[in-house]
């Protein structure tokens, strides 16, 4: 890729001239289940904008929901039973091998639970989080331990993996910055509990929308192993289907991915490097065959046994993307009594100076912010459009004089917003002024 920026036009199709697809984004586990992920809503927005038609589904509340479910439950205690009796035959016949003995000891040290009163418990548990009993911390506290103990029971029935709530580090034991370990997980059926949630909840949802394309963002690094594995499988299953990737680790992976072909012939068909949300539009009209593909930007693609990067990179301008569409995402699923949703106002870190930081390279651009006023414009939209009160400001850093100003307008002008946010702190916001106004 040339390190040069370009400028690129809508390329001359009207709208009615323009092929219209169905699309279908996917935001895989593992992630925080308090608010949507901004990434889908983004994407959403600017293909809508063209008229095309998005599902987008926020996979990892869906299968928190399911987990925390008496039918996931009781199948996975049907899992296991299945599991013992096999195991228990071979140590009759004494063939046991040392993993075995292990996943035998482990099966076993699940025998006292008792399944039904652990997914009523797990019911109960996603009713604190969801109500009034959230802000009860006793109670909090109890839902949040069931939740573990309900994680713990799951990892049994997928021996070696340990699959934990808060802090989502669950580990399957297979690394995702090794390639080989990578592809060996997307197809092993004993540990992969993901192959488990493509099956239930993403499978289904393809068969029954018949969508022409599919995006998965995968934004950190927790969400490669089973973004690559739905990948797979809806590869396999649904082989016309063209299958992109894109998001923060995608990105990360650009001087590896081109080396390893075999994840372009067998899990996806291409990847979308930095911003995704114009180059997916222009990924669709190269698959109508109204754009070259070598002139889709940020694309990484697949032709005739080679990999290839196409040189041309597109940064988004903030200040004129539309508003997040959040339309189709279950916003009163999350395990939070109230609606959040996630803003961003800046793209990039205009510090980048974190030595431990490598943030910036999902970036290509540097920093680039809207202006105070849009900011508060866009937040008032949101908080009507979806009636909510509770925003997550999710940008790397905030200058001060911005966040200063977007603090005064948003009193000024009476939004009546409770936000929180994960910006970078810059000593002058220390003020105890500022903080009485935020
Ligand atoms: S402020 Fe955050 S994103 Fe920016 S360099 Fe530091 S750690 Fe990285």
């Amino acid at each position: 890729m040339t390190d040069s920026l370009i400028e690129i036009e809508r390329g001359g199709l009207t709208d009615k001239s323009r092929r219209i697809f169905k699309t279908m984004l996917l935001f895989p586990p593992e992630w925080v289940p308090t608010a949507p992920y901004l990434a889908l809503p983004s994407l959403t927005a600017v293909l809508r904008s063209y008229g095309h038609e998005v599902i987008q589904k926020d996979v990892n509340i869906e299968m928190y929901d399911w987990f925390f479910s008496d039918t996931f439950l009781i199948w996975v205690k049907l899992r296991m039973d299945q599991q013992r009796r096999g195991l228990d035959e071979r140590e009759a016949r004494n063939e046991l091998t040392d993993f075995e003995r292990d996943r035998l000891a482990c099966l076993a040290s699940q025998d006292a639970i008792d399944v039904m009163e652990l997914a009523e418990r797990a019911i109960e548990a996603k009713v604190i989080v969801r109500g009034e009993a959230f802000y009860d911390a006793e109670k909090l506290e109890w839902a949040l331990k069931t939740f573990r103990d309900v994680m713990q029971f799951i990892s049994a029935a997928y021996f070696p993996a340990s699959l934990v709530f808060y802090p989502m580090e669950s580990n399957l034991g297979y690394r995702s910055g090794v390639s080989t370990e990578v592809l060996a997980c997307l197809d092993d059926d004993l540990v992969n509990v993901y192959r488990d949630v493509c099956r239930q909840l993403v499978l289904p949802a393809i068969q029954k929308e018949q969508p022409e394309v599919i995006g998965v963002s995968v934004g950190t690094q927790m969400q490669l192993l089973a973004g690559m594995t739905f990948c797979k499988m809806i590869k396999e299953e649904f082989p016309a289907i063209h299958v992109t990737v894109g998001g923060n680790v995608i990105t990360r992976l650009k001087d590896d991915l081109p080396k390893r072909k075999e994840f372009f012939t067998q899990v996806f068909d291409s990847a979308i490097l930095y911003e995704g949300e114009h180059a997916l539009v222009w990924l669709l009209e190269a698959l109508a065959g109204e754009r070259d593909w070598e002139k889709v930007p940020n694309l990484m693609w697949h032709r005739e046994g080679e990999v290839r990067v196409n040189d041309e990179i597109y940064t988004e301008k903030t200040t004129a993307l539309p508003l997040p569409d959040f339309e189709g995402l279950p916003l009163d699923a999350y395990f939070v009594p109230v609606r959040i949703l996630p803003y961003l106002a800046t793209r990039g870190c205009y510090w980048g100076r974190c030595t431990f930081c490598d943030h910036g390279q999902g970036y290509f651009d540097q920093y680039r912010g809207k202006p105070a006023h849009d900011v508060v414009r866009e937040i008032k939209a949101l908080k009507e459009k979806y009636q909510a009160e509770h925003f997550l400001f999710s940008d790397e850093s905030y200058p001060p004089a911005l966040l200063k100003k977007v603090s005064q307008l948003l009193i000024e002008e009476q939004v009546g917003i409770k936000w929180t946010t994960l910006i970078r702190f810059e000593e002058s916001l220390q003020d105890p002024a500022i903080w009485k106004q935020a």
